[in-house]
């Protein structure tokens, strides 16, 4: 399953998408240590599968904790939290 975290405003959409079927068989779980903003939980979902998730109290202002991970220019290829999720679970819209 995809779980998108965030929100949109005028300025624009910004949601971190979870495939949560990659958590279940992730080992390392490297987002949760890989994040300067320490935005990541563990949780257990609806199918009782341990899967990674976005604190409730940072959805709604993701946008502002990811921005010293985005810089305008020479972002990496790959974002703290997507090169630490070796699975490749971690998406972010913008
Ligand atoms: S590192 Fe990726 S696959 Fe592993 S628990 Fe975190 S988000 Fe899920
Ligand atoms: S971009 Fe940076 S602050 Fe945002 S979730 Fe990834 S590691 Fe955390």
């Amino acid at each position: 399953m995809i779980a998108n975290y965030g929100y949109k405003d005028g300025s624009g959409e910004f949601y971190i998408s979870i495939d949560t079927d990659k958590c279940t068989t992730c080992s390392e779980k490297g987002c949760l240590e890989s994040c300067p903003g320490q935005i990541f939980e563990m949780m257990v979902d609806d199918w009782d599968d341990e899967v990674a998730a976005v604190k409730a109290s940072e959805r709604n202002k993701i946008k502002m904790t990811c921005a010293a991970c985005k810089p305008t220019t020479g972002r990496p290829e790959l974002l703290p939290c997507q090169a630490a999720c070796k699975p490749r679970g971690i998406t972010h819209s913008w």
